[in-house]
């Protein structure tokens, strides 16, 4: 008889999102008459910006047309957007990588989850608590976590990034083979400086371990912190990194980003761009075509300026909270670097606690901090993607209403 994957009966709850989803169709179905107003997951409301949309229409034109119809991709994606993003977004930091070390890909989700699939399972792998849920529940699935007792993965180690850390974790006791570290933070908000990173790039080439550095918010920095954790010496021997267009210029559902996999990561003699390639060439056949000649016009002059000012909204908007919560009396952070704004829930609350009251009092929906892991207990995350109006306006009720 077919057996099943067994460890997906290992989840206990839905994704988290998911479970968002329903408590607010629960609240709106017994409360039609109000005005519900979500800063909780964390999707774009902007629109592409016009020099993606003529690319566009332009790449839709040539598939009508025989002579510049497209099929199946090129390589690992085509060497315009990979020359674009090489130009871009590593040599202006001072990083050389070659076209074969850059691979796109349909969004960062697929690749931070499928990365696993190069390393054994028996890997001890090590997250930041609280964590973007994806990281934990691919190496559920693939086996490497043990059971879930208490709210914690018994095989994982789990890294507080709390206010007392700045939300960077320290570096843990026990060895770690495959440590994955997201900044900006998806949830926090805080980003890592260039010290800090290269703590843990100097941990991770003595210890012989992997870092899966995700950068998926690289766009919101702008306090001269690192764009790419191939600033630090020697991160291309230990560091695979990923990287999305979807925060960048609203590609949520455009699906386009890219992984970099450098040729110098070689571990037992063996190339992980090579084991990537081949696993791409057996699983993958690349972001579609007209993604790709939208993403490359992300790079054009009026794209970076164009997306430049969409990201400067956000950052408004970030401000917006930031500074309305501070004057409310909140303990706020993030929000600088990063489109989120981590808080402290007030009077003790739970996270979940104070998400039913943030929706009862205020109609505003954000994310429970305890979503993303135990050290999230306590904290709430508010998303800077809504519309200004909608923004100013949930700001304007949870200052009146706490
Ligand atoms: N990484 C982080 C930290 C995220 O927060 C997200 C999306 O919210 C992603 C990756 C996935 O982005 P996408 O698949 O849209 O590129």
């Amino acid at each position: 008889m077919l057996k099943l994957n067994s460890n997906f009966s290992k989840f206990q709850q839905n994704y988290l999102f998911v479970t968002v989803r329903n408590k607010v169709n629960e609240y709106k179905a017994m409360h039609p008459e109000k005005d519900v107003i979500s800063l909780g997951i964390g999707d774009v409301t902007q629109p592409l910006v016009p020099a993606v949309i003529d690319a566009m229409h332009r790449a839709v034109d040539e598939m009508g047309k025989t002579d510049t119809f497209k099929g199946y991709g090129q390589d690992f994606g085509y060497h315009t957007l990979r020359n674009a993003i090489i130009e871009n977004d590593y040599a202006a930091y001072g990083v050389k990588l070659s076209l074969d070390e850059v691979f796109i890909n349909d969004g960062a989700k697929s690749d931070t989850g499928n990365i696993g699939e190069l390393f054994d399972i028996d890997n001890t792998v090590a997250v930041c608590d609280p964590v973007y849920p994806v990281y934990i529940d691919s190496n559920v699935i693939a086996g490497r976590t043990g059971d879930l007792i208490d709210g914690r993965w018994s095989k994982l180690i789990y890294m507080p990034c709390v206010a007392e850390n700045g939300f960077v974790p320290e570096l843990p006791e026990e060895k770690a083979d495959i440590i994955y570290l997201c900044y900006p933070n998806n949830p926090t908000g805080a980003h890592a400086t260039l010290d800090q990173l290269k703590r843990w790039v100097d941990y991770a080439l003595e210890n012989g371990s992997i870092l899966l550095y995700d950068a998926a918010y690289s766009a919101f920095i702008s306090d001269g912190l690192p764009k790419t954790i191939y600033q630090v010496d020697g991160a291309k021997a230990c560091a695979i990194e990923f990287k999305s267009f979807s925060k960048t210029a609203g590609f949520t559902g455009v699906r386009c980003g890219y992984t970099v996999i450098p040729k110098d990561l070689q571990f037992d003699g063996q190339s992980l761009n090579a084991m990537w390639a081949r696993r791409q060439s057996t699983k993958f056949n690349e972001a579609s075509y007209i993604s790709q000649v939208g993403a490359s016009a992300i790079f054009t002059e009026e794209g970076k300026k164009q997306t430049l000012d969409t990201i400067a909204y956000y950052k408004k908007n970030a401000h917006t909270i930031k500074s309305g919560l501070q004057k409310a009396g909140f303990e706020v952070y993030g929000g600088e670097n990063a489109p989120y704004i981590w808080l402290k829930t007030p009077n003790g609350l739970t996270s979940w606690e104070f998400f039913d009251e943030l929706l009862e009092k205020t109609q505003v929906v954000g994310t429970p901090g305890s979503g993303f892991g135990p050290s999230g207990e306590g904290y709430f995350r508010l998303t800077a993607f809504g519309s200004a109006e909608n923004t100013e306006e949930a700001v304007r009720r949870i200052v009146c209403a706490f």
